[in-house]
């Protein structure tokens, strides 16, 4: 390929791929397969390999990351970032509108109109484009000066690293000079639970959770957390007053830029009132956090005329939620004992409606908390529902504690094994260290093994690993593979059809890749990602196993304290008979690099066998569909992507039908294997 090849190809695969993420992204569009992008993105990037100096800054390639910031340089923002002054009170937000109206008519002006957006929970940035290419983006701060943060920006797809340039001569303007784009990066709640159900950190909400990872030095690890961008502020010298706001935003939109479609105009107080109540109402049903709506004077011009105060501007208002409370009874706190062996209090509440659902349990994390909340066992305590999907214990109503309300006193005993407590140094946990047998930790980690990111077993949830231990079906992770189905039948709520199907989800986890197994095996510190990392440089569980500490150390992304626990994890006899045990079962211990076919028919796909077939086991054909990325079920439910139905199938076949699954025959299985 000659260079100017393959500056030809690159302009092409670039606008195609952005293209793309914008369809993707914005528009929830796509058309065309995740595969299939990746495969444009794979090429770009082998391109640019070749030729480094034709890497440019609006490359789809920087948006996966890489550059690595210790202090990140501070930024003066060129107009104030202000903070909206806010309000819970639908009164102020009245006086509000009434005084703005005032002035407004001192000025000989008549109607005030006001744009009404909703409030994303989330982190406000700034972002410079100049001549129609993402320059510079940067944190509020302290409203005047903020953290440039760019590297880590570049990696959200919804952030534009050039701008559209559309049919529409006001929008056009902009592709040539400076403009000023303001909005709200944030985490949409699936991704949050994603996240935390992968890391060990966890964080409190999302929000929290993307101020974390805007923080990271790293921009590789922004680049993994899935963050999104909407904009709401459009500024430049490019425009002139009269263009309102709500002008602005359908630029913004022009533009590229991902702009909330819940919004409207608004004259009277009453079209504001509905359109709050409205969002109140509907908060819990959008896939991100809200924590409430902001009112603006629409026109610019109105907006310079009023100005702002030395704290916030006076064209705009933020109303806020209220946090949704209730008021219950503490009857007691118990213990929860986790994998791992931490002890956490669990609140247990007389049953109380809050927010769309009863709640009768909360956690209350640590001892510190409740030692914080001054807690008493018998206490009316204040639940709070807030941003948070949890609710949570916010505070004791000391005034109505009863004479007989009981101080709670941390326990000394695991409540599932009655072994001593032990509480390391700078910890606020209380741990069982009865790791080996502990009843409460064992069932932690078989369901921590079985779960959707580890080995993915429907069917073994916590009600079935409870009874399975009680009946002692099971010790321990390694012995789910030697259930046998006439025991499992003879057991209560357990018939035929549903021990087969629990016992070929079992079998087919035997497959899972080797960073799965790794996750799957609890290490301390060893989440999904760095389980990732491991099984790729390390081909399989021995060769894990038995790294020494410095190889382990050497390992890129793995530091000291993740080495350490690698490495006293495999030292452990309990581990090395657990590893055995799997061994014998068959389960997978080769890394990555075994065989991976790429196949689009099946990648990330789920497959339910049927009936016989006639050219292949059905170990072997899940195997084949494993390996192409898919993952491989006993039952059949609205997520299965195919019904492979051999000879004899029966009611797999039935519920297919009624459910729409795609069914395919012997022969269309086998040729879509090899496309
Ligand atoms: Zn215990």
């Amino acid at each position: 390929m000659t260079k100017s090849q393959a500056e030809t190809e690159l302009k092409a695969l670039r606008e195609e791929i952005e293209t793309h993420n914008h369809n993707y992204y914005v528009l929830a569009q796509p058309t065309i397969s995740d595969y299939e992008f990746d495969k444009l993105l794979e090429r770009l990037i082998e391109i640019e390999s070749q030729f480094p100096d034709l890497v440019t800054p609006d490359s789809p390639s920087q948006r996966v990351g890489g550059t690595v910031t210790k202090i990140f340089p501070t930024v003066v923002h060129k107009e104030r970032m202000m903070s909206l002054s806010n309000t819970y009170s639908p009164e102020e937000l009245r006086e509000f509108v009434k005084r703005v109206q005032k002035e407004l008519n001192a000025e000989g002006l008549t109607e005030a109109e006001f744009a009404c957006e909703l409030k994303f929970d989330g982190v406000a940035v700034s972002l410079i484009y100049r001549d129609g290419l993402f320059v510079q983006g940067a944190t509020r701060g302290d409203g005047t000066t903020g953290d440039d943060i760019t590297p880590n920006l570049k990696t959200i797809p919804t952030i534009p690293l050039r701008l559209k340039s559309p049919n529409d001569e006001r929008a056009q303007v902009l592709l040539k000079g400076e403009i000023e784009v303001r909005g709200e990066v944030f985490m949409l709640k699936e991704d949050f639970e994603t996240l935390n159900a992968q890391s060990e950190k966890q964080f409190a909400n999302p929000r929290n959770a993307t101020a974390g990872t805007l923080k990271q030095q790293d921009s590789r690890e922004v680049a993994k957390r899935k963050l999104t961008f909407t904009a709401y502020f459009l500024s430049s010298d490019l425009l002139s007053d009269t263009v309102s706001h709500w002008e602005r935003l359908r630029l913004l939109e022009l533009l590229g830029f991902n702009v909330s479609p819940h919004r409207t105009l608004a004259t009277k107080i009453e079209e504001i009132d509905s359109f709050l109540n409205e969002w109140e109402e509907k908060r819990d049903r959008l896939p991100f956090d809200i924590d409430g709506a902001v009112i603006k004077l629409n026109s610019i011009r109105q907006q310079n005329l009023l100005g702002a105060t030395s704290k916030a501007p006076r064209w705009a208002i933020a109303y806020k939620f209220s946090a949704r409370q209730a008021e219950t009874r503490l009857r007691d706190v118990t213990y929860q004992v986790g994998r791992v062996g931490t002890v956490t209090p669990v609140a247990e509440l007389e049953p109380v409606f809050l927010a769309g659902s009863t709640i009768s349990r909360s956690t209350l994390h640590n001892f510190d908390e409740i030692a914080r909340l001054e807690l008493h066992v018998g206490d009316f305590v204040v639940l709070e529902k807030s941003g948070d999907v949890i609710p949570k214990v916010v505070r004791a109503v000391i005034e109505k504690r009863p004479i007989d309300a009981k101080p709670i006193l941390p326990p000394t005993h695991c409540p599932s094994c009655q072994t001593p407590l032990i509480n390391p140094e700078g910890e606020v946990n209380l741990y069982c260290p009865n790791e080996d047998h502990c009843p409460a930790q064992i069932q932690g980690r078989i369901l921590h093994y079985a779960s959707r990111n580890a080995m993915d077993i429907e069917n073994l949830g916590e009600a079935v690993v409870e009874q399975l231990l009680k009946e002692g079906l099971i010790g321990d992770v390694g012995d789910i593979y030697s259930i046998e189905k006439q025991r499992l039948i003879s057991l209560e709520r357990f018939g035929e059809k549903s021990a087969q199907n629990l016992l070929e989800a079992i079998e087919s986890s035997k497959l899972r890749p080797l960073e799965r197994l790794l996750f799957g095996l609890g290490i301390r510190h060893v989440g999904l990602a760095t389980a990732r990392i491991l099984a790729r440089k390390f081909t399989s569980i021995d060769d894990l196993a038995s790294a020494s500490l410095e190889a382990l150390e050497q390992t890129e992304e793995v530091g000291a304290t993740i080495a350490k626990s690698v490495h006293d994890y495999f030292r452990k006899p309990s581990t090395l008979l657990l590893i055995e045990k799997l061994k014998r079962a068959g389960v997978n211990m080769k890394g990555e690099k075994s065989e991976t076919i790429e196949n689009a028919h099946f990648s990330g796909k789920s497959v339910v066998f049927t009936g016989t077939l006639e050219s292949l086991t059905r170990e072997k054909a899940s195997e084949e569909v494993l390996k192409r990325g898919g993952k491989v079920s006993g039952s059949i439910s609205k997520k299965t992507d195919y019904v492979v139905a051999g000879s004899e199938a029966g009611s797999k076949l039935e519920k297919a039908k009624k459910l729409g699954v795609r069914i395919l025959s012997e022969a269309e299985f086998l040729s879509l294997l090899s496309p």
